[in-house]
């Protein structure tokens, strides 16, 4: 059945459909549709649309609505998204049995639902989880245009460092052939965005799944030939590495001073180093900085701190902060 519809260039489609939405005129149970760069918005009232606007009638397919958990609930519950898996974090299990059922009968494209069983734990950061809905734990998940397999029983990942990761990968200028030493890699959310602007990095993980995903994960991005996967304690590894890296990532809140010797190390003659940490919100920054100036120094670098930048809220009065640090030798 044709509708009439709004026809304007697609380039200013975007300002039509606004102007239109204000003015509740916009048709909602139809697609917004466009064709040989004209936008085709439908409108429910052809003869309340604004002089000066071309209206056309015109057959568009009818919108598909979407379930959402809120509409079978009846309130809207908190969940992540990690690939097709919705994750909770929910402490009573008969709510929990609900939202996953919600979540599974509504059309968002969840395969499988999990419930935090406990913190994230040990040397891996990984968690337990309760299975609440679905068969696996494995799944493919896309962030700023890559794509990244893992595994959430066996390795650490979590979708809200994405922004965090684009502001540190996209200061790697392309045709400098930067050396990026990712010294706690996991299935490579830094290394291979890294890779894709150009730089040769090298990831180093403790847990061996992590790095087999990351090799996976190198592939399925087309950054195979400009990573270097490698499982091990980085305090090892990095006897390799001594002196060769312009770019080192220590994403590891809570202990990455322990492994400042290492990273310092590691470094070249000059060096950026993005630390990690989790800290009192009285001092967010202090302490990290005092331990990179004393290691630095000791190894005989001047050191510049670049930014002092608060990723997230990590608890009540607890941030997770990152100091962007240049390190030039003295
Ligand atoms: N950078 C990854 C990301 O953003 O998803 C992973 C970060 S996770 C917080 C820290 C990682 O460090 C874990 O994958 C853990 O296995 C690894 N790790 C912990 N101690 C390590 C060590 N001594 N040497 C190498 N990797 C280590």
């Amino acid at each position: 059945m044709e509708v009439p519809c709004v026809r304007v260039p697609r380039e200013e489609g975007e300002a039509t459909r606004r102007d239109l939405a204000e003015a509740d005129l916009i048709a909602d149970d139809r697609e917004i549709r466009v064709k040989d760069g004209w936008l085709y918005i439908p409108v429910v009232d052809s003869e309340a649309v604004p002089a000066g606007l071309a209206v056309v009638s015109r057959e568009v397919p009818v919108r598909e609505t979407q379930t959402t958990p809120a509409d079978l609930l009846g309130f809207d519950p908190s969940y992540e998204r990690i690939g097709d898996v919705a994750l909770l974090d929910e402490d009573d299990p008969e709510r929990a049995d609900r939202i996953a059922r919600a979540i599974v009968e509504s059309d968002l494209p969840v395969g499988t639902v999990l419930n935090k069983a406990s913190k994230v734990k040990g040397e891996t950061r990984v968690r337990d989880w309760e299975l609440l809905a679905g068969e696996g734990t494995e799944t493919v998940h896309r962030e700023y245009g890559f794509e990244y397999a893992l595994d959430l029983a066996t390795v650490y990942f979590s979708p809200r460092l994405a922004t965090e990761r684009h502001r540190v990968t996209e200061q790697i200028v392309d045709d400098e052939n930067e050396r990026v030493f990712d010294m706690f890699a996991g299935v490579g959310p830094f290394v291979i965005p890294a890779a894709a602007r150009g730089a040769k990095a090298v990831g180093v993980d403790v847990n061996g799944r992590a790095i087999e995903y990351l090799h996976e994960n190198a592939g399925r991005n087309g950054v195979t030939d400009r990573v270097t996967a490698i499982h091990g304690d980085v305090r090892e590894v990095a006897t390799e590495f001594e002196g060769r890296a312009d770019r080192i990532v220590m994403n590891l809140p809570h202990s990455a001073d322990e492994f400042l010797a290492t990273a310092v190390s590691v470094a070249g003659e000059e060096c950026t180093i993005h630390y990690y940490d989790i800290q009192h919100d009285q001092d967010p920054f202090g302490p990290s900085e005092k331990a990179i100036r004393d290691a630095a120094s000791e190894a005989g670098y001047d050191v510049e701190i670049l930014t002092r930048h608060v990723v997230r809220s990590y608890a009540p009065h607890e941030l997770n902060v990152c100091l962007d640090v240049r390190l030039s030798r003295a």
